[in-house]
């Protein structure tokens, strides 16, 4: 049996590691910010005759260019925004990958603010680029002084700014996306993948668009509009920069069926997206029932929420799990994540990580 090291991979891949959030089949998945909540079953029904439609025309690549979909997701984002300025593809992965493809790659630079998305940093590297960061303010803030002072110093090609930030769950106020935007003269990619878990008055960074072509801002149907499992992420920039993505795609990459299913769900906005205040809700009661356990939570805008105050992380992850509750450690000192899940299951999480560090114990 062979090994990485006996193959003549790239030498910048020596000794990476691959996304590794584990995948375990346990009672109470609260480990990858998915939506906990299954899809409505009239618009699963109606999803499955779309897939139906569209498995009799698979001997045909799909529309390579997936105009309805884009359609779909230029009028779900509103705002103005034009079919030709939004994009899609398997999952915002992909959507950063082929960012990256097109503006990054050897010899270019990505500034990023740890702690954030693990992928940021993974995917970068997997096209070559640089992946510089530059330190938040405490409580893991990031104000536009602090970004500014970074993109000065480090004259990065692209700035990343996930707002709100996995895993923190820290808001990332426009002036500060403005400011970035003011400082550098190149990329800024803005991560909204839960944006729709903010407060109904917080703006987006696609109000922000108009007039700034460099402005990247990408969303997900994988948590909000629970379709991880389908694969679709898709951005709102200019149509220049959808035309750089077209340079870098591979042909037909969004399959017939992922269109399909996408512009079937799309059509049920309002019912994929009924489960959202209920997250939400359960967010706000986990940031305000963790600290009466003895544990500091931290504010979160999206579908998630940080702690710490653990000592030891490892340990009560490990209590969980023999409790069939996963939750995610993120490698941040005396710190775990959880996400918001059903009622039911953050019942279960709370009750479960009380029984494991009785108050005052
Ligand atoms: N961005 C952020 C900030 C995320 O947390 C995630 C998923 N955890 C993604 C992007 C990727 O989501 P997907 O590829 O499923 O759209």
């Amino acid at each position: 049996m062979a090994s990485l090291s006996d193959l003549p991979i790239r030498d910048d891949l020596r000794g990476q590691s691959p996304y590794g959030a584990p995948q375990k089949h346990v009672r109470v998945q609260l480990n990858v910010n998915e939506n906990s909540h299954p899809i409505p079953e009239a618009v699963a029904r109606d999803i499955v005759e779309s897939l139906a439609a569209a498995v009799l025309t698979l001997n045909r690549y799909p529309d390579r260019e997936f105009t309805v979909l884009r359609e779909g997701l230029a009028a779900y984002l509103g705002h103005g925004i034009g079919t030709e300025q939004v994009w899609a593809a398997n999952g915002s992965n992909e959507i950063i990958q082929q960012l990256l493809q097109a503006f990054g790659g050897p010899g270019r630079r990505v500034l990023a603010f740890p702690p954030t998305y693990s992928m940021h940093g993974i995917i970068t590297r997997g096209t070559g680029t640089t992946w510089l960061t530059a330190e938040r303010d405490p409580g893991y803030e990031l104000s536009a002084e602090t970004v500014v002072a970074a993109i000065e110093a480090h004259r990065p090609d692209l700035v990343f700014l996930c707002a709100p930030n996995n895993p923190t769950g820290t808001p990332v106020a426009l002036d500060v996306i403005e400011a970035a935007y003011e400082a550098s003269d190149g990329m800024v990619f803005v991560d909204e993948a839960y944006a729709e878990f903010m407060p109904a008055h917080a703006p987006s960074a696609i109000t922000l668009l108009p007039d700034r072509h460099r402005l990247v801002v990408s969303r997900t149907m994988s948590k909000a509009f629970a379709f991880a499992g389908a694969r679709v992420g898709y951005l709102a920039a200019d149509p220049a920069v959808v035309d750089a993505l077209r340079l870098v795609r591979l042909p037909y990459h969004l399959s017939a069926l992922t269109q399909a299913a996408a512009i079937a769900a799309l059509r049920h906005a309002p019912e994929m997206l009924a489960t959202v205040d209920d997250i939400r809700a359960q967010r706000d009661r986990l940031v305000s029932e963790l600290p009466v356990l003895g544990y500091r939570a931290y504010e979160s805008w999206a579908n998630f929420v940080l702690f710490d105050g653990l000592d030891d992380p490892h340990a009560t992850f490990e209590a969980l799990l023999e409790r069939d509750i996963i939750i995610r450690d993120v490698g941040l000192p005396g710190a775990l994540r959880v996400t918001a899940g059903t009622e039911q299951e953050t019942t279960l999480f709370l009750e479960a990580l009380a029984a494991l560090a009785p108050r005052g114990a």
